[in-house]
């Protein structure tokens, strides 16, 4: 066990929603410290860029343009190994093979509309904390 970073969106659905309080409250049940967040509206450039590692996929476009059709809260968590334990609260992609009691199982829409991202390793929860934080918004 050790203490961990990772990186968490809440996406356009829930914002749309205005859920984010809700989501955040399951974070922070999960035992996770939202130790950084910040609501922006992503750039083209941003988006595609974030998603960069599944440019080849069908649904890539379509992504990138649901990540910015509206304002997204960027986030660090900290916790006991919280790269895992942000995917368990988290559910699974397809909220309809979701467990229940999850983000995704109670918020999520779509396969796409699906709530939240969270990094899925240390090197890509590394690298996405970098693309949206410097070192000095980290205050812990
Ligand atoms: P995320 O990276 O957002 O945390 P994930 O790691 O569970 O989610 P990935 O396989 O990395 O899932 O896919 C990234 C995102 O792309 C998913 O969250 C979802 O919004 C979208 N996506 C993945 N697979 C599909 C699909 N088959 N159809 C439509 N959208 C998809
Ligand atoms: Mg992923």
């Amino acid at each position: 066990m050790s203490i961990q970073r990772t990186f968490s969106i809440i996406k356009p659905d829930a914002t749309a929603r205005n859920i984010t309080g809700k989501v955040n409250a399951k974070i922070e049940a999960a035992g996770l410290r939202i130790i950084a967040q910040k609501r922006l509206l992503l750039s083209e450039k941003q988006a595609a860029g974030f998603y960069a590692v599944h440019k080849n996929r069908p649904f890539y476009s379509d992504l990138v343009k649901f990540m910015m059709s509206g304002p997204v809260v960027v986030q660090v968590l900290e916790g006991e190994n919280a790269i895992a334990a942000y995917r368990k609260v988290m559910g699974a992609t397809n909220p309809s093979e979701a467990d229940s009691g999850t983000i995704r199982a109670e918020f999520a829409l779509s396969i796409d509309a699906n709530t939240v991202h969270g990094s899925d390793a240390v090197d890509t929860a590394s690298d996405e904390i970098k693309f949206f934080f410097t070192e000095e918004e980290l205050v812990g």
